[in-house]
């Protein structure tokens, strides 16, 4: 069956990822060029309408896996071969994040299966999946097709739109055996990144800091601007990396990607990794002290100098103006 199987990734109250959702609503689209299914695998004991709900973006039938629990990818590993195995799904999609990379590699180990990863786009060709990959610093596309099944496709983060379209899906239990080397570890702690509660994708004003602002705490004058001006902060992967702001935050390649009004640039040299993520923005604003760093290639408005002298007179020049 050229079916697809879909992991739904959610936070254990019921609330599913918007990646997992948008990879439904992108299987069934596929599903229904190929002539085959779209489905849903949900790990814990999520509730049956919250299962039946994914039928919403066009998952026809949920497998529900209640004894294993989410967020280790070993476990569910187990439970996604599984259920490829048992009704031979040909292809397994991935909404993007580090979970599903992660458990997209162990099962395309676990199945010898082949495996394209950061897809932004796939499509039907003579009856069979192409994933459509950047490559070369995103600057060209390649068309990656399996020659044998199953196929496994991981999306790059917020690929796929979700797409509500009504409908509920048909929950089935399945019981998983799990193997010897999945209940090696063990989640202590799930708990919300600071600055998760933002969701910088809806932010119509971001200001994004980078290494130039020194340490974790020159987040300070990000945080004290973007309240200037009713917006959010967000930041490149180095300082998420040094663990100066968390990853919810991060633009880019492996972040998220942002289309704001106004992207300010706050000590960010403009990477290529950083610039996938934000150079849909309408504006850009760059504060560099560097007159050659890459950023200025693609800012509407570049201002050479110290972001610590520039970025509290803009914030005080800001609220003075605001009242
Ligand atoms: C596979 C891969 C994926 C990646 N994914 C991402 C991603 O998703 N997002 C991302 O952002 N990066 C990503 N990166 C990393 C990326 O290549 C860059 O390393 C990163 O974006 C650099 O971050 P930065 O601009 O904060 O730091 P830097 O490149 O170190 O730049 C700091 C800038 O601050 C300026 N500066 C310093 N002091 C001041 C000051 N006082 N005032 C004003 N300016 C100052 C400097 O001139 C410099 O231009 C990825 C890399 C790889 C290999």
């Amino acid at each position: 069956m050229a079916g697809i199987l879909v992991y739904a990734l959610h936070d254990g109250e019921g609330n599913f990822n918007k990646n997992a959702l948008g990879a439904i609503s992108k299987a069934a689209e596929l599903g229904g060029e190929l002539g085959g299914e779209a489905a849903a695998l949900v790990v814990g004991d999520v509730a049956d309408d919250a299962c039946a709900s994914l039928g919403n973006y066009g998952a026809a039938k949920v497998y529900r896996a209640k004894d294993v629990p989410e967020g280790l990818a070993p476990p569910i590993v187990d439970a996604m071969a599984k259920v490829i195995q048992d009704e031979g799904f040909g292809y397994a999609l991935f909404g993007g994040g580090l979970l599903g990379f992660e458990i997209g590699a162990g099962l395309t180990a676990r199945l010898s299966a082949g495996v394209t990863m950061e897809v932004t786009e796939v499509k039907v060709s003579d009856g069979k999946l192409v994933a459509e990959r950047p490559i070369l610093q995103d600057s060209q596309i390649a068309d990656v097709g399996y020659v044998a099944e199953p196929g496994i496709i991981i999306g790059r983060l917020n690929a796929f739109d979700a797409n509500e379209t009504g409908g509920s899906a048909e929950v089935v239990d399945v019981d998983v055996e799990l193997s010897p080397w999945s209940s090696k570890a063990k989640l202590i702690q799930r708990g919300e990144q600071r600055g998760a509660d933002v969701n910088i994708e809806d932010a119509e004003i971001l200001v994004g800091g980078g290494r130039g602002l020194g340490a974790a705490d020159g987040f300070k004058l990000c945080e004290e601007l973007a309240e200037s001006m009713g917006g959010a902060v967000a930041a490149t992967r180095a300082v998420v990396d040094a663990g100066w702001y968390p990853y919810a935050a991060q633009i880019g390649q492996t972040g998220k990607t942002v289309a704001p009004k106004l992207y300010l640039a706050a000590g960010i040299s403009g990477a290529i990794q950083h610039k996938v993520g934000m150079q849909g923005s309408e504006s850009i604003l760059a504060i560099n002290k560097d007159p050659n760093a890459p950023i200025f290639e693609f800012s509407d408005l570049g201002v050479v100098g110290d972001l610590h002298k520039i970025v509290p007179k803009l914030t005080e020049a800001i609220k003075a103006r605001r009242g």
